[in-house]
């Protein structure tokens, strides 16, 4: 089993080479010490691949960040809700991390492709070339105009996630709270439901992690794609907004849909603490929880690497061979294993795409 690859379903690496401050000013070639994710990484992990977030942060001059919106309650927090971005901030920032991504195809003389379909996916894991995903996590990244998806598909993009955690002029994110319902605020605005449409024209997967519940089932009344969250977990493990409930994992199941489970530990842990001294073994009890209510075809890895907390055990890239052991002590075997590691987001991918 040492060289099954993983196809993981999120990280946030563009951002961090994007921000300097925040990456600590790594580059994707040579293996850094502080975050998760590099080329010399990858490699060591066994990482094939996966979803390549272009995340547009809140601008300084909003003051808002994930820390100063955090207020602590007496079982857990609450995160306040962050401020609508202008579209034609959010457009020119993704345009930054999507050259960012492009700049490494380049410069990676052939070790990284972006892949536009599910048979170029299965080659680059088979050849050992690091296949990437161009994903936007919020659809205000597509600028004022949303007839850019076209323009934006044709340069590569596949994957769309409609909301981060905040509002936009499509839909609403869940705010970060714990414990919480992810059932936080309204659905899909009519741009919205038009854009999950054009979304199954072009063949653009739809991501609905961080899409708050009501919106989670106004595009599951809309699509004819399957139901797809590439990085969240269950929320009757860790009851956390950000989590699915046993409700929506069924529709995902039934429309033999996916989820790509989240190694944040915050999203792990049933105090929902963000402390990275958490067992390997908690990620494997949402994997048990979520093929037992989906499917063993229908869970996958999201890992969030570059984006989140994860258990020390795993570390970092080069550490995904540990969660493979300890699922394999749990009792997946290789057939099992190779689903989750990489088969069903190919399966699900080449069912999205048409091709
Ligand atoms: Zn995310």
């Amino acid at each position: 089993m040492g060289n099954v690859p993983i196809f993981d379903g999120h990280n946030d690496t563009l951002l961090r080479l994007f921000l300097p401050e925040r990456g600590e000013r790594r580059t994707f070639f040579e293996r850094g010490e502080t975050g998760h994710l590099d080329l010399p990484r990858a490699r060591e992990g066994g990482f094939g691949g996966g979803f390549f977030a272009c995340y547009v942060p809140n601008p300084d001059d909003d003051a808002w960040t994930e820390e100063s919106a955090l207020t602590l309650t007496e079982s857990g927090y609450e995160v306040a809700d962050a401020p609508l971005l202008d579209p034609v901030y959010a457009r020119g920032t993704a345009d930054e991390l999507v050259k960012i991504l492009f700049d490494i195809e380049t410069e990676s003389e052939g070790q990284l492709k972006v892949v536009r379909a599910a048979g170029e996916l299965e080659s680059c894991l088979g050849d050992g070339v690091l296949a990437a995903v161009l994903h936007f996590e919020g659809a205000e990244n597509l600028g004022p105009d949303p007839g850019a998806l076209q323009d934006l598909y044709e340069k590569g993009l596949r994957s769309l996630g409609l909301v981060w955690s905040r509002p936009n002029a499509y839909a609403h994110g869940v705010p970060f709270r714990f414990p919480s319902s992810p059932d936080t605020g309204p659905g899909l605005t009519d741009a919205g439901k038009e854009l999950v449409r054009e979304c199954n024209r072009l063949g653009v997967l739809i991501d609905l992690s961080h899409l708050n519940e009501h919106g989670f089932w106004d595009v599951a009344e809309t699509t004819e794609a399957p139901l797809v969250a590439t990085h969240s977990n269950a929320h009757a493990l860790c009851p956390t907004s950000r989590n699915l409930t046993d409700r929506q994992l069924d529709a995902i199941r039934d429309s033999d849909g996916m989820v790509g489970v989240n190694f944040a530990v915050a999203f792990l842990r049933e105090d929902g603490a963000e402390e990275e001294d958490t067992p390997v073994e908690d990620v494997v009890r949402h994997v048990d929880h979520l093929v037992e209510r989906v499917g063993v075809e229908r869970v996958g890895f999201g890992s969030d690497f570059d984006g989140a907390k994860v258990p020390r055990g795993i570390g970092d890239a080069s550490g995904l061979p540990k969660l493979l052991a300890t699922l394999r002590e749990r009792g997946y075997d290789d057939a099992a294993l190779k689903k989750l590691a990489h088969e069903n987001w190919v399966r699900i991918l080449r069912e999205t795409w048409h091709q």
